[in-house]
Parts: structure tokens; C-alpha cells; sequence
């Protein structure tokens, strides 16, 4: 990269706020920093030509959990956790769904539907057990009613006949979505510099080196980079996992009509248009996909193949693409916002529903940085 003068002056002059990362967290802290405060000037450092991680790449699921990821996630961080966690999602929901507007969104209200294998009669069994208790934590926290409800399976007779469906669940296009975040920045004067990768924070001097050696002085930074937030800070708890994902080519008579999920999520799969769309299977090689490289690999390929020719036989010899991204996990569901001194604050790890949470945590960092500047004047 060969800077101007012109454009090496505009992308280091002085801003309140710089963000680094592009993707559904980035533009929705942006804007609601813009939101809440028009006054500050807040510009977005990507290092892709678009943003180049997990939120154009994703499944689309609008999706805040199932009856069996509840019940992993009370395991693994217990009750009153685990439904903060799925609050956050559910109000990350309404709050992208006021912003960019259902018709932007393409968003769809078929519901989440969570289907059982043939041989998982134990983990079915313990989530229909489960099903009063889950709409009971869903009702005090989230204030929806009967949520989860057991439903008969139309049309998918390789797995088991009854699942449980999710009645407040859809689905979106994730790039119509990152289209309608990006004219929302580009209408509250956010500036986005794409492929400025950042190589390294100094804290002490407060600026950014970049990969083409510019030099960005900053007065507060906020790190948006979920999966690849360890090159830039290498202690913090933040694993990347890769997902794979595939689209089928127009199927005839295919009829999906919710989003649906098994595996406690691993697998996920939904119709768009007259595809299917099917990823993750990363529960197969988790060593394999804990990786910041996209890619396609045979052994999930073979997988997600076969799972494919169970929703619609012959399906796999009809796929079009495959494509992959990469998310952010860590011991923990809670998205991880940690300040690394008094001007750097980290946003990151999603998980798999970053679509509901990422502006949810938008709002979170937003308010915390305004707060700190606000302290300071
Ligand atoms: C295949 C797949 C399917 C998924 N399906 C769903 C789903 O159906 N529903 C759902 O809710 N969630 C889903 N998710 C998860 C969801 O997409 C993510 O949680 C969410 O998009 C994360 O948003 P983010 O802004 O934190 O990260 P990202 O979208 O990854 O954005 C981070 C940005 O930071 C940039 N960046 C990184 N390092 C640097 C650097 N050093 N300098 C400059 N820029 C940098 C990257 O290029 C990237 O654009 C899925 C994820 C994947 C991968």
C-alpha cells in the first residue's frame, strides 16, 4: 500500500474514538456511540476490503438459544448467568430490529427449530423434561410466554418425528444487514478505513501501528476483532473457531419452514429462497477448526454432506458453494469486555449468536467509552 500524503493525513488525524474491526460489534458500538453522543467523531479501522470475519459469513440465524444450549450453558455457568447471556441476545434483537428495520434485514419470522438425531433419545428425553423449566426461565427474564413447544416433524423422517420448536426465533441476510449498519454509519459521518490492519497497540504512547506502517495516534480505542483479537492481545481468553459453511443450488419442492439446529447447535441448517443452507459440524474436529484460517477441509465436507442427503436425499451431489468464518469462544458465553487500560476497551466473543448479542454489546461499549470520556472532561 502506497499512502498519499491526502489519504495518510486522513486516516491519522485526531478522532474521539477509533474502533478497530468492521463486523456487526464495530459498526453497532459506532453507532450507537453516534447515537447517544453526535458530538464525538469516531472513525473504524478493518483491515479487509469489507469486513472480513464472522458477521457477512454467517448463518443468519436470529436466534437466542435452544432448550439443550440452555441447559449446556446453566451447566457450564449456572442459571442466573446463562439467562443474562440469552437477555443480552434477546435485547441485541430488538435493538437490530428497530435499527435497520425488518424489510433491510430480510429478516423472516419462521421460528427455531431443534431436532433430535434417531439415537439421541437421552438428550432428547432430557430436554423434553426440561421444556416447562426453560419456558419458566424464558418468562422471568426474557418476558416472552411459552416459548419452547414440542412439534411434529413434517418432511425431515431421517430424524427423529418430534422436536422442539422456539416460537420467537427467525432468520436474516447477514450482508443486507451489514449493509443497512454501514448507511447508518456512513448517514452519522462514521468513517471507515478498509484494509488498514492494525499490527500493534501502543498503550503508552496511544497509537496504533499498521500493517503499511502508518502511524494512528488515538484518544480512546475500542478492539472489536473477536476471533483474531489474540495477535493483538495474546493473554485475554478469546479462541477462534472456524464454522463451514455450505449453500445448496436451487432444490426442487424443498420445504424448510423454520431454521433449524441439532447437535446442541454444532449443526445448523435453514432454507433461503429454494437452497439450503447447511454449516458448523466443527464438534467433529475441534482441534482442526480452533484456527484463524478460513477453509474448507474434506472431513467436515464428508460430514455436513451426509447430514445434508438426510434433509433432502440427494442434496449433496447439488451443492453450489462452500465458504467458511471464523468466531470468537472462550470458557465462558459471556462476550468478553475488559478495559486494558484507561483508553483501551475490549469487546469480543460472541460465540455462535452474535448476530442477536453484537448490538446488544455495541450499546454496552458505547456507553462505557462516552461514560470514561465524559469522566475526563
Ligand atoms: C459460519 C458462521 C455462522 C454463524 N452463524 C450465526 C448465526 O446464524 N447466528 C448468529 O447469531 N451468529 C452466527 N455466527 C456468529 C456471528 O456471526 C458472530 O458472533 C458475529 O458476527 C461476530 O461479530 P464481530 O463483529 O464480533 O466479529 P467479526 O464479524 O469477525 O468482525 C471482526 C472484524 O475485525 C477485523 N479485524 C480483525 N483483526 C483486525 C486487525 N488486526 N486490524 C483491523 N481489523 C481487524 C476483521 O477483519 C473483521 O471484519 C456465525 C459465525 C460463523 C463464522
Amino acid at each position: 500500500m502506497n499512502y498519499s500524503f491526502w489519504e495518510k493525513y486522513f486516516i491519522a488525524q485526531d478522532t474521539d474514538i477509533t474502533i478497530i474491526g468492521s463486523g456487526i460489534v464495530g459498526l453497532s458500538t459506532a453507532i450507537s456511540i453516534k447515537e447517544s453522543a453526535p458530538h464525538m467523531s469516531v472513525k473504524i479501522l478493518e483491515r479487509g476490503s469489507a469486513p472480513y470475519g464472522a458477521s457477512t459469513k454467517n448463518a443468519g440465524f436470529s436466534c437466542f438459544g435452544s432448550v439443550s444450549e440452555l441447559l449446556h450453558d446453566i451447566n457450564l455457568m449456572g442459571e442466573s448467568s446463562c439467562m443474562e447471556v440469552v437477555e443480552m441476545r434477546w435485547k441485541g434483537l430488538k435493538i437490530l430490529r428497530n435499527r435497520v428495520g425488518d424489510e433491510a434485514l430480510e429478516y423472516k419470522h419462521v421460528g427455531g427449530t431443534e431436532l433430535f438425531r434417531k439415537n439421541d433419545v437421552i438428550l432428547q428425553q432430557k430436554c423434553f423434561d426440561n421444556i416447562i423449566y426453560c419456558n419458566e426461565l424464558i418468562e422471568k427474564y426474557l418476558g416472552l410466554t411459552s416459548c419452547y413447544s414440542i412439534k411434529k416433524n413434517d418432511g425431515l423422517d431421517r430424524f427423529e418425528g418430534r422436536s422442539i420448536y422456539n416460537q420467537y426465533e427467525g432468520t436474516i441476510n447477514p450482508v443486507s444487514m451489514m449493509n443497512a449498519l454501514k448507511k447508518r454509519c456512513n448517514d452519522l459521518n462514521i468513517n471507515i478505513f478498509y484494509g488498514v490492519e492494525v499490527e500493534d497497540i501502543d498503550v503508552t504512547e496511544k497509537n496504533i501501528k499498521t500493517k503499511h506502517e502508518v502511524i494512528i495516534p488515538y484518544q480512546k480505542l475500542i478492539v472489536c476483532t473477536n476471533g483474531f483479537t489474540k495477535s493483538l492481545f495474546p493473554s485475554l481468553e478469546v479462541i477462534p473457531a472456524r464454522n463451514q459453511v455450505l449453500i445448496t443450488k436451487p432444490l426442487k419442492n424443498l420445504s424448510l419452514p423454520s431454521a433449524y439446529h441439532l447437535d446442541e447447535g454444532y449443526v445448523y441448517f435453514r432454507q433461503y429462497h429454494d437452497r439450503i443452507l447447511l454449516g458448523g459440524g466443527r464438534n467433529l474436529d475441534i482441534q482442526g477448526e480452533t484456527t484463524v484460517d478460513f477453509g474448507n477441509t474434506p472431513a467436515i465436507q464428508t460430514y455436513l454432506s451426509a447430514i445434508l442427503d438426510e434433509i433432502y436425499p440427494g442434496a449433496s451431489a447439488q451443492i453450489d458453494y462452500w465458504w467458511s468464518g471464523i468466531l470468537g469462544i472462550g470458557p465462558s458465553k459471556y462476550p468478553l469486555i475488559q478495559w486494558m487500560d484507561e483508553d483501551v476497551l475490549v469487546g469480543v466473543r460472541l460465540g455462535g449468536m452474535g448476530v442477536a448479542i453484537g448490538s446488544y454489546l455495541g450499546e454496552v461499549l458505547a456507553l462505557k467509552v462516552v461514560t470514561s470520556f465524559d469522566k475526563e472532561r
